[in-house]
């Protein structure tokens, strides 16, 4: 074999092209180093001038990220179709865990990041959201629907669909009558697809360790969103038993896809990172 097309970009010139902006569904060959060395110049050297220009952008007009962008949107579309906004602390307890089955055999329980030995940075927002709705649902009569959009953690082993700390959507419709909720599920997830401007998806059954049988949404092999439904088993430790549709959706997971960005880590909360820019570009 021919040595010379064994040469690719070093590992370090390939991430710092992928941290740019760049991402090659094969590796490139070369023939030379020299030649090697002049094509990774030029994509450099791209890549910084298309970053700067965003940046241009992003102070003379944009003003703001495409995270909470998204965020305003999603939360414009839920309540338009009736859902209420519920605002509730990242820091959880450890029996709402526990009330969730991630004890220490659960193959989440190692994810968890915890605070000291009664609480913990929610991997999720669902307990907090059946507690809330616990409540509501003495106040108010069903369907009772809300949503909370924020931040969760995950000790992940930190691929470029990972990260340790990620916003999620989550909704719950309570009261969903039975045989309506798969085509509800649909629904909802398209509302939330038509909010983050994602035409392309579709719906793919799963085994969460969770909830059991969900489907997710999906975009070729990206997950996007898990949803599940009930009445389930975890619902009477919550004192609840109501028929209900739930999804929930990685928001960065979401821009990465819509925006073709090549790690998730440029469109999350970030220090080198501003809106999908890398910051040492001067
Ligand atoms: P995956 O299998 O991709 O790790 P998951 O099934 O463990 O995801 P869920 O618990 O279903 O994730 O969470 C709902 C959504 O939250 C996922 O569909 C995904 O969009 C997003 N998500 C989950 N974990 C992360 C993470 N570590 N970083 C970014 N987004 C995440
Ligand atoms: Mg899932």
């Amino acid at each position: 074999m021919n040595q010379a097309q064994n040469i690719t970009f070093t590992p370090a010139q390939a991430d710092r092209l992928r941290e740019l902006g760049q991402d090659f569904d094969e590796p490139l060959t070369f023939d030379t180093a020299a030649l090697r060395e002049t094509a990774y110049k030029k994509f450099e050297r791209e890549q910084i001038a298309r970053g700067k220009r965003r940046l241009a952008t992003m102070k003379a007009e944009k003003g703001r990220p495409a995270l909470p962008q998204l965020q305003e949107a999603l939360a414009r579309a839920l309540t338009a179709e009736g859902f209420v906004q519920v605002m509730t602390p990242t820091i959880i307890p450890r029996k709402f865990l526990e009330r969730m089955t991630i004890d220490d055999a659960h193959a989440l329980h190692s994810q968890v990041f915890w605070v000291d030995h009664n609480k913990c940075l929610r991997p999720m927002l669902a307990p907090n959201l059946y507690e809330v709705s616990k409540n509501l649902l003495g106040i108010w009569k069903t369907p009772v629907q809300i949503f909370e959009i924020g931040s969760c953690f995950r000790k992940e082993s930190q691929g470029r669909r990972h990260l340790n700390e990620f916003t999620m959507l989550n909704l719950v419709e309570w009261g969903t009558p039975m045989d309506e909720r798969d085509e509800r599920i649909r629904q909802l997830a398209a509302v939330v697809m038509k909010a983050a401007g994602i035409e392309d998806y579709s719906f793919e059954q799963e085994d969460s360790v969770v909830y059991g049988d969900t489907i997710d949404v999906v975009q070729g092999d990206v997950e996007l969103g898990s949803s599940s439904k009930g009445p389930h088993a975890l619902d009477p430790a919550w004192g609840i038993m109501e028929p209900w549709v739930g999804i929930g959706f990685g928001l960065e997971r979401l821009i990465m896809t819509r925006d073709k960005a090549p790690n998730i880590h440029s469109v999350g909360r970030s220090v080198s990172y501003l809106d999908g820019v890398r910051l040492n570009i001067k």
